[in-house]
């Protein structure tokens, strides 16, 4: 018997965000080195990058405060259009970040990522943004660092780990790319529940939120989304 819903719980950096990429840009700058110096093949803690005592923090909360990281990092190539793919066959993309970890800024990272999300094209139903990432009853997971991987398979749930070079010592299931994310995604899927599948390369359909939210902003009043008709992402704009 299908369930209602399939949820994908998604994190955000390090899976659909390129958080190395932009964090390094952002380091370099404040301490005045070439980029190159910092390599992108990194453990967790940043040991490659030579910093201190403090100095990730510091320069973190520069990154998220000063230099709007989360508004403007780049996406992993392919997140956005196999999460519609995955959206459109029915799957309930729930994403999962812990991004409050800057003390006084969460209304700058709050706004930045639904901005982001935005930017980038990403659907998505419902977010949370909290540490313990295993009490938010998704299906599967997708998820780079290697303690949440961890956590989260011990506690039971489906983990796909978004192959990274610091979490090439978790066991697998892993996925080196998005078009990887997808077939396994969908296999899980259909475990589970019924699912219309949407070939790749069949759909425009990371163009909709652009028009669907032209179309909204001009409506006199507040578009609700009705169930199965526009994308539910538009339900909060
Ligand atoms: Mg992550």
């Amino acid at each position: 018997m299908p369930t209602a819903s399939f949820v994908l719980g998604v994190d955000l950096d390090g899976v659909c965000a390129d958080h190395t990429f932009a964090f390094r840009a952002i380091v370099a700058e404040e301490l005045g080195v070439d980029p190159e110096d910092l390599p992108l093949q990194r453990s967790w803690g940043f040991n490659e990058w030579g910093l201190g005592e403090g100095d990730f923090e510091r320069l973190h909360r520069i990154a998220v405060l000063q230099r709007r990281m989360f508004r403007d990092m780049p996406v992993v190539a392919g997140a956005p259009e196999t999460l519609w793919r995955l959206s459109d066959a029915g799957i309930w993309i729930r994403i999962i970040t812990h991004r409050l970890y800057v003390n006084w800024g969460h209304a700058i990272a709050i706004a930045d990522t639904a901005e982001w999300l935005d930017r980038q094209r990403l659907p998505y139903r419902d977010i949370c943004f909290l540490g313990a990432k295993p009490e938010v009853e998704a299906d599967l997971y997708i998820d780079d660092a290697p303690h949440n991987v961890e956590a989260l398979r011990a506690h039971g749930n489906q983990v796909i780990a978004f192959a990274q070079p610091y979490n090439t010592d978790v066991a697998g299931p892993r996925a080196e790319s998005w078009a990887e994310v997808e077939e396994m995604v969908m296999d899980a899927a259909a475990k589970a529940t019924a699912l219309q599948q949407t070939f790749p390369g069949t759909d425009p359909a990371i163009a909709r939120l652009d028009t669907k939210r032209a179309e909204a902003t001009q409506e006199s009043t507040p578009v609700i989304g009705l169930p199965g008709e526009d994308h539910p992402k538009l339900i909060s704009d």
